[in-house]
């Protein structure tokens, strides 16, 4: 497992080839998933590392190490490569799975506001809790729903990605918020209130499509206070937050199509205390990246994005 920087480009891959020996459960050619071979249905805990935590007796959610890990904490960093050309660190980090329900039927579209306010809960304590541990820059939450959007395994979960290094779209969006006097979220949520893009509100966020959206049906959640993390908000905030997530997800389901659902965050190290040169953190916001495109030969090789769905029909779509 190694991360190599592009001879060039600040931009980075990880090679990881105990990725490929995951179980893909969707090869199986078995649409309801064999819940007897379901490594994340209760009875079949042995298949999963030792769990790290659980809710509820014996469980309804539950959190593991990753078998397949795109990060561990074997420190190798002797092994890194810092060459003109040829740069690579060894992953150093942590890769958990939360298995978000029991219920292997169960997807995150069914569930009610109250239990997303709990898998909330839960991603804050990992973000947490992993985000003070020695080295870690940066904790990544991220939810692949579908085959299209990556995931090898049905039962639903959300991964979080541990690392001693800020991931480059975080990076290269705190770069760019720095080019403002101010947060220019609060601003955009400002004006985005009375636009086509505009979804729906209610007392503590703004769901919207954005402007130039690199995927047909993207939906962003914006705090409408400048926040820094999803750590930062209280139980009421979060309600609210659950509240407009399970109305997005709601008609995510209707689209019936893979997603990816992406947490924006500042790093916690900023909440504390803002980097010199920094002159302000990132405003928090979800991101859910519907797939319903193929990505082609432009968005592969020149990172270039062609929507078929504006996103101002979008907008109306979910509103
Ligand atoms: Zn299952
Ligand atoms: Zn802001």
């Amino acid at each position: 497992m190694e991360i190599r920087k592009d001879y060039i480009l600040d931009s980075y891959t990880i090679i990881a080839e105990n990725r490929s020996k995951r179980p893909n459960e969707f090869k199986r050619n078995d649409d309801n998933g064999s819940i007897a071979k379901c490594d994340f249905c209760p009875g079949n805990e042995q298949m999963t590392l030792p769990g790290i935590g659980h809710l509820g007796s014996p469980w309804n959610m539950r959190w593991f190490p990753n078998k397949y890990p795109l990060a561990d904490c074997n420190d190798r960093q002797s092994i890194s490569i810092n060459d003109k050309y040829f740069k690579s660190i060894y992953p150093y980090g942590f890769h958990e799975v939360i298995v978000e329900t029991n219920d292997h039927s169960k997807q995150l579209f069914d569930f009610n506001i109250e239990e997303l306010k709990v898998l909330l809960d839960v991603y804050c304590d990992r973000i947490r809790d992993l985000s003070s541990k020695e080295k870690i820059e940066y904790v990544l939450v991220l939810k692949n729903h579908g085959i299209n959007a990556g995931t090898s395994l049905q039962h639903s979960h959300s991964q979080i990605l541990a690392l001693n290094h800020v991931p480059e779209l975080i990076t290269r969006e705190l770069n760019a918020v720095n080019n403002y006097d101010n947060c220019p979220y609060c601003e955009i949520i400002e004006i985005e209130k009375n636009s086509p893009r505009y979804c729906y509100e209610n007392e503590g966020f703004i769901a919207l499509t954005p402007y130039a959206p690199r995927f047909n049906y993207e939906l962003w959640i914006l705090a409408k206070k400048h926040i820094l993390s999803i750590t930062q908000l209280n139980d009421s905030e979060k309600h609210q937050l659950a509240e407009i997530l399970q109305k997005a997800l709601i008609k995510l389901k209707s689209l019936d199509v893979s997603f990816n659902l992406l947490l924006i965050n500042s790093p916690e190290g900023f909440i504390k205390n803002m980097p010199e040169g920094q002159k302000q953190g990132l405003h928090f916001r979800i991101m859910i990246t519907p797939k319903t495109n193929i990505r082609a030969g432009l968005e592969e090789s020149f990172d270039l994005y062609v929507d078929t769905t504006t996103p101002e029909t979008a907008a109306e779509f979910y509103r």
